[in-house]
């Protein structure tokens, strides 16, 4: 990744005169309430503090010519014509976000950006909404759109929902756009409410990507997804109120189970259940007690593995490795699944050693390299540099 000066002149070469400025918005990692934000329900996330970085300046003409110095390609496209691009499905978060833009009729000049990230990509700590979030940022300050926060938020996720074809909920653009220093967000996912809940200092958030990037995840995303308004359809039949599984508790799920196929009956549960520990997870980080928050971690897992099947070997013995290690208190697979990253809650004064073990059992068992990064809890989207 470029620094900030750097940045500006690969932007200097590149467009032929220097960016009016650079924006960046964060990754995050959900430390628990996974497949539970488009079931109405509540997450736990942290924005982290590796970002996406936005270099732009407006253009006097209506084309958008976008560059990745990771991918190291180039994109560029009119205004007036915004179609979905199959040869270069990166730029596909870029258009979708300018397209929902144009669509509230908001006044849109044309712009350089230059885009080059911390983020992963991949690794399910969200580059996508990193990318968008940014990117509709670095447009709202070029056009003075007023497009903020949850509003900014929204217009993401609709932009990665019907461009790129991924159903995703609101979780990652809403911390790539409100995360908060030093927090994890207990957000409700059917109101967008959100309460901060302070990350206390003696305890890290380690992430660990396996190296297995997740393939084929929109399918298996929208299916999932499909089971859950499938739980909700049937469950009506005796619960004619539920709007969705967020309405639900295990109590009622299991006296009405035998309204549900078996596999959507394991695919709400997962959901039910894991709402429920968001919920308790939440209250026990609140009260600081960090060992229960940890062995719902481990149960989020299990729940993941066995009844909503998105994880995969790698990330399971990941999450075996990590919780034998000293001074770690939970841990599991964070994101869509399908490949990614684990999460692990670990002790300050274990850290390093934590980190250097998980790499090398790792390594010892599977024969994979696995990246870690001990993250900090951060600030959502903001403008680092003005030229
Ligand atoms: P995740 O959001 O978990 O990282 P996704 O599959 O949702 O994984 O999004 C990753 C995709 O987003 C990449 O394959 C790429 O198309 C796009 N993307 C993200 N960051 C960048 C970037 N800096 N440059 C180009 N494309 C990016
Ligand atoms: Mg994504």
């Amino acid at each position: 990744m470029l620094n900030l000066r750097q940045l500006h002149d690969a932007f200097a070469t590149r467009f032929g005169a220097p960016p009016a400025f650079v924006v960046r918005a964060p990754g995050r990692v959900n430390l628990i309430g996974e497949h539970t934000d488009y079931n109405e329900g509540f997450v736990l996330p942290i924005a982290i503090d590796r970002a996406t970085f936005v270099a732009a300046r407006a253009r006097v003409d209506r084309t958008i010519r976008v560059h990745s110095a990771q991918l190291d390609v180039e994109d560029r496209f009119s205004l007036d014509r915004i179609e979905h691009n199959p040869d270069q499905p990166w730029s596909n978060y870029v258009r979708g976000v300018v397209k929902a833009i144009r669509s509230r009729d908001l006044p849109l000049s044309g712009a350089d950006l230059l885009i080059d990230s911390q983020v992963p990509l991949g690794a399910g700590l969200s580059s996508s909404a990193a990318l968008e979030v940014a990117v509709a940022y670095a447009l709202q300050l070029l056009n003075d759109l007023d497009l903020l926060g949850e509003e900014l938020a929204l217009l993401a996720q609709g932009a990665e929902q019907s461009f790129v074809g991924m159903q995703c909920g609101i979780m990652d653009q809403f911390m790539a756009a409100l995360g908060r220093a030093g927090h994890a967000l207990l957000l409700d996912c059917r109101d967008l409410s959100y309460r901060p809940i302070p990350i206390p200092l003696r305890a890290r958030v380690v992430v660990c990507d396996s190296g297995v990037r997740h393939s084929l995840v929109a399918s298996e995303y929208n299916e999932r997804r499909a089971a859950c308004e499938q739980a909700v359809q049937l469950l009506r039949a005796r619960l004619p109120r539920i709007s969705a599984l967020r309405d639900v508790t295990s109590a009622q799920l299991e006296a009405n189970a035998d309204l549900l196929p078996p596999v959507v009956h394991r695919r709400a549960r997962h959901v039910v259940s894991e709402i429920e520990r968001t919920l308790a997870a939440a209250a026990a980080l609140e009260r600081g007690d960090l060992a229960h928050f940890g062995a719902l971690m481990d149960a989020s897992h299990a729940s993941l593995r066995d009844d909503y099947e998105v994880s995969i070997p790698e990330l399971d013995t990941l999450v075996e490795i990590a919780r034998r290690l000293p001074g770690c208190y939970g841990s599991r697979l964070t994101g869509g699944g399908f490949g990614g990253s684990t999460v692990s809650l670990v002790e300050e004064g274990a850290v390093d050693r934590f980190a250097a073990d998980l790499v090398a059992g790792y390594r010892e068992r599977l024969g994979r390299e696995a990246q870690v990064l001990v993250c900090t809890p951060s600030e959502g989207v903001s403008r680092v540099a003005v030229f």
